[in-house]
Formats: C-alpha cells, structure tokens, sequence
C-alpha cells in the first residue's frame, strides 16, 4: 500500500465555527508535496475521550504519518497530551530535554518559569519532544511500528515554523519518499462538461494522473482552471506524467475551441498556486 498521512485537528473553536482550519490545509498541502497522499482530515473538541478514541481509530488504518493539532498549551482545556498518552496507554512524563526548551524559552521571552509552564514539558513516556521555534510549547513525536505520531501546538504560526524547521528533516530522512509533481492550466471558452471527456480518457491512458477541474465564472466566458497531478517511483517519473497529461489536455482543448490563457510548469510551485478559491 502507498504510503498514506492522516490529520487531527483539535479545539472545540473549530467546531463552533469561531476559529477557520487553516492548520488543516496548510499541513495537507504540505504533506502532498512532500508525496504523501492525505487520506483523512479529522476535526475534535477538547475532550480527551474524543481526542483518544480519534487517535486510535486513524491508527488502525495504518497511516505512516498522524499530524495531530492543538491543545498543548499550558490552560485546562488544552487536554490533547493526556489525550494521546490515553490512546496509546502510556503514562505522561516529565521529559528532561522539553523541560530545557521550555525554560530556555522562558528566559529568553522574559517569562518566569512557572508550574502551569512546567506542564508543557510533560509528554507520553518514549515520545521525542520538538523544538518549537515560534513559541513555547514543545511538539512532540512518536513512533509506533510503521506510523509516526507527531503533535503539534495549535497556533498556526507555531505550527508552520515546527513543521518548516523540524519535521520536514525528520520526514525527508527516513522511509524513501514518493515523487509528486503538478501543474495548473487556466484556459477559456470551453465548459466543464466539454472538457469532462478529455480528462476521463487522460486519466485511463495513465492511471498514475489525476486531473481535477475548478470552474471559475462564466460571466462573460466560460474559465476553467485544471489542476494536473500525478504520483510516481521518483520526482522526474511523476513531471513526465503531467507534462504528457498536460500537453494532451491543452491540445484536445483546444480542439474544441478552447484558448490556453496561461499554464504552470512543474518545477515552479508558488503560492499562487496553492489557494485559487
Ligand atoms: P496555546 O499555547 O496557544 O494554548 P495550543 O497548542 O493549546 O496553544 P490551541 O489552544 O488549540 O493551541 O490553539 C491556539 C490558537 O490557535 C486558537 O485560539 C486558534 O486561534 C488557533 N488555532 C488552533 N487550531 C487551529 C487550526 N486547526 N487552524 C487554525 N487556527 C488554529
Ligand atoms: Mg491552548
């Protein structure tokens, strides 16, 4: 089975709506690039029963990564270390190198190291603390056989930052990694059901490609962005399948009268292209 990543967001804001999830589609964008295929987004309150059984359902399907979100700060409500401790039955320690980031943080924000912050350095016995670079609280990692739990604070700064510097190294030096590749083309002048058939067939010649289209206004002309992606051994197996894809579409696009406005290639990945709603 391919390798495949789960997401756990806790808080009971993003439940109520208060808060949007953007913990979740940042972290997914990031797993995908890195090859992942993210199969599941969960979202739970701030209950350890809710975060615990959560856990261990997505571990029982086996993925190789669990990112789990929110709840390690130092207020009551932040439940999600006992939570995962629960889960995985073992009980929570004071670990020695999270207590030293947590009082090196403390120094250097000015802070005094009180009790409430002492508790951020208590995680589940043989779990790894993470370094956080953007805030207080340390992540923290576990392995268990094939998967890798790792736990976040919920701040999205912290999480970015966590992520960027910490376990995207973690990630990149162990199992062999998947090569994902992708493009957009933007194009005008057809309609989705017209280009419904081309991308069906593209992606029967190579079951390796998955073709998404997201129409964007027909107020004057039809505009439609296509998004272009595919997994392969490597990185460079995976641009050949979109770059054939690619070239495919926007000859049988235009066929039908379609104009190619503009196409991405797969080397560039910039931020334009990760939010297009
Ligand atoms: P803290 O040390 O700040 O308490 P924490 O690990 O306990 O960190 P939370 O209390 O769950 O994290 O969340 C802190 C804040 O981060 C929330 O108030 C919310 O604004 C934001 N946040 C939490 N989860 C998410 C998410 N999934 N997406 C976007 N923002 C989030
Ligand atoms: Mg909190």
């Amino acid at each position: 089975m391919e390798p495949f990543a789960e997401v756990l967001n806790v808080g009971n804001e993003l439940l109520s709506g208060i808060v949007v999830n953007t913990n979740a589609s940042w972290i997914c964008r990031k797993l995908t690039l890195l090859g992942f295929e993210v199969k599941r987004i969960t979202v739970v309150g701030d209950h350890i029963n809710d975060i615990a059984s959560a856990l261990r359902e997505s571990l029982a399907r086996n993925p190789r990564l669990i990112v789990v979100t929110g709840g390690l700060g130092p207020t009551f409500d932040d439940v999600t270390r006992e939570a995962v401790a629960e889960a995985l039955g073992r009980r929570l320690v004071l670990n020695g190198e999270a207590l030293e980031m947590v009082k090196e943080k403390c120094l250097e924000l000015g802070l005094e190291f009180t009790e409430s912050r002492s508790r951020m350095a208590m995680i589940p016995e043989r779990a790894i603390p993470l370094f956080n670079p953007a805030g207080i609280a340390p992540g923290f990692y576990i392995k268990l056989g094939e998967t890798t739990i790792f736990v976040l604070p919920g701040v999205p700064r912290e999480v970015k930052s966590i992520f960027e510097k910490v376990i995207e190294p973690i990630i990149m030096a162990s199992a062999p990694m998947r090569g994902y590749a992708e493009a957009f083309v933007y194009v005008e002048g057809v309609t989705e059901s017209t280009g419904a058939p081309i991308i069906e067939s593209i992606m029967k010649r190579d079951p390796r490609v998955y073709i998404k289209s997201h129409p964007r206004g027909w107020e004057e002309v039809s505009k439609i962005i296509y998004h272009v992606i595919s997994y392969g051994e490597d990185r460079n197996m995976a641009e050949e399948s979109v770059e054939n894809a690619v070239r495919e579409l926007m000859k049988r696009l235009a066929e039908k009268g379609a104009k190619i406005v503009r196409r991405t290639s797969c080397k560039e990945f910039s931020d334009e292209t990760i939010r297009f709603s």
